[in-house]
């Protein structure tokens, strides 16, 4: 058996196959993961980054609370690095893989319990592993009337890890943070605090009321290295009587101004109560074909050649697509509200779409959009902007010249949440080839840097970039995390280069 290739830094190798030996005293020996070929699902990255810059030192898989408190008192004796990850996936932004070499990577899959829901309330409590199919599964089984909202991935991936990443969905619950109530997380230390009204003893409001007393902690343990989350309370949305969704279909380039500048009023009137996605023609194309069988040629996908395969399949050159929920009698004014406005910005109205993403339906559809290139790379971006169609139309010809200039089509979904719009743009490339890894690391840099520059920053990203990101959003707020990281994890052993966060 070949020896691990990689060590955490400044510790020896006799040193490390000492605590890996207690560590086999805490979870069992099967639970601790170190040889070569045992990592290969850690390793495995989509984003445009060498595996060798996130390689992990082995992998560890606690059961319970306590397997994690010790894991971290043996970590923080011989000063060893822990990458927690949930369902581990992260798809686009890292996959399992540590920010940087030689973390052990602190899986914690078989924390897989769904320990409370309640239908009246309409909360759960989760830990870790539990994945979204299984939390559906779990409400179909007991005919519980409560929906779940998801990201792209979402049978695959779980609530806890995306909530903590700050994930979108597309409900009225898409913005996951904001549904979320109440931790528990293992400090460094290992004491454990429960957040909000958890820290009362015996409390009986956890998952109903988010502050507790005193400052508000849940944002400090989201997209951050302070602690080990180990259960988070869930809002669920009351399953409607009815719903409808609809396909805005706009003619032309102008559509996509012109759908921010209509959905963002509907949004902030409560009108329409979920995202109101964006999709280019480009985006809806990967449901029906792949790149290679329309275009050959080098550089991206000349726009007339993608608009004519568009119109073959019914696709406008901007789609937005949204949906009314409630009884038919609530539905009804909405939709003719909705509608009038929509129709009188120029629009093309489909009220009968499907999509099962904003109605409980779990799916990989998504994942089309991965054949367009092929090869299995993607990285997203998405850039905040304020939801006025002035920004979205400059987002829009920031990413769509420099993707061109580095030779790539600009697949986007630019989505109106409410005053905030998102410009979600997927970069797509073969991960198999070298050069093609290279350019769309290089245009990745561009995007990222260009957008930052005009005041657009990115809300999340992968694990090769956090420095970099983190810079953008200038000194103090780093030394601010710094000084957390600090208070709460002196030795620097939770995920160090999170979000750009060192000791
Ligand atoms: P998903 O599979 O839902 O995409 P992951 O489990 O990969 O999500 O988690 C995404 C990221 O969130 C991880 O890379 C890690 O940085 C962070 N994270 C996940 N779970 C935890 C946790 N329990 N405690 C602290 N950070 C976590």
């Amino acid at each position: 058996m070949p020896p691990r290739t990689t060590l955490p830094a400044d510790v020896s190798s006799t040193s490390f196959a000492r605590a890996l030996g207690e560590l086999r005293g805490v979870v069992g020996a099967a639970y601790v993961l170190a040889e070569d070929e045992q990592l290969v699902p850690y390793r495995k990255l989509m984003i445009p980054a060498a595996e060798e810059d996130h390689q992990p030192s082995g992998a560890i898989l606690p059961a319970s609370v306590q397997h994690v408190q010790g894991v971290l008192s043996v970590c923080n004796r011989y000063k060893i690095p822990v990458w927690p990850i949930s369902t581990g996936r992260n798809l686009g932004y890292g996959s399992a893989a540590p920010a940087t070499s030689g973390q052990l990577i602190l899986d914690l899959k078989r924390m897989d319990r769904i320990l409370e829901v309640d239908p009246v309330l309409c909360t759960a409590l989760v830990e870790p592993g539990v994945t979204y199919q299984q939390l559906h599964d779990y409400l179909r089984d007991r005919n519980i009337a409560l929906w779940l909202d998801f990201p792209g991935d979402g049978p695959l991936v779980g609530p806890l890890g995306n909530t903590l990443e700050r994930g979108t969905g597309s409900t009225p619950y898409g913005d996951h943070f904001a549904e979320c109530c109440g931790m528990e997380v293992v400090l460094a230390d290992g004491r454990v605090l429960r957040t909000g009204m958890g820290s009362l003893p015996r409390s009986a409001s956890w998952q109903v009321f988010k502050y507790g007393y005193g400052p508000y902690l849940d944002g400090l343990f989201t997209q951050s290295n302070f602690a080990v989350v180990t259960k988070l309370g869930l809002w669920l949305m009351p399953a409607p009587v009815a719903y409808r969704t609809l396909l805005v279909q706009y003619p032309d380039d102008q559509g996509l101004a012109k759908g921010v500048e209509t959905a963002r009023p509907l949004r902030l009137s409560g009108t329409i109560r979920n995202p109101c996605r964006l999709s280019n023609a480009t985006w809806m194309l990967t449901a029906f074909m792949r790149r290679a069988e329309l275009y050959q040629g080098s550089g991206p996908v000349p726009d007339d050649v993608i608009l004519a395969a568009a119109r073959q399949h019914g696709i406008a050159p901007w789609s937005l697509t949204f949906t009314l929920y409630g009884t038919p009698e609530q539905i009804a004014p909405s939709l003719d509200i909705a509608t009038r406005a929509f129709e009188s910005s120029g629009a093309q109205i489909v009220t009968d779409y499907h999509d099962g993403s904003q109605a409980n339906e779990l799916n990989l559809s998504s994942f089309s959009l991965l054949n367009w290139v092929g090869g299995g790379g993607l990285v997203w971006l998405a850039p905040v902007s304020p939801a006025r169609g002035s920004d979205a139309v400059r987002q829009r010809d920031i990413a769509k010249s420099i993707l061109s200039m580095h030779g790539m089509d600009y697949l986007a979904a630019p989505t109106v949440y409410g005053r905030d719009l998102h410009h979600l743009t997927a970069v797509l490339f073969d991960h198999g080839d070298p050069q093609a890894l290279e350019r769309a690391r290089a245009c990745f840099r561009d995007l990222a840097t260009t957008f930052a520059d005009n005041g657009y920053g990115l809300h999340r990203v992968g694990v090769d970039f956090m420095d970099e990101v983190a810079r953008t959003y200038g000194e103090t707020r780093r030394d601010v995390n710094r000084a957390l990281k600090r208070a709460l994890d002196p030795n620097g052993i939770l995920a160090p280069g999170k979000s750009g966060i060192h000791r």
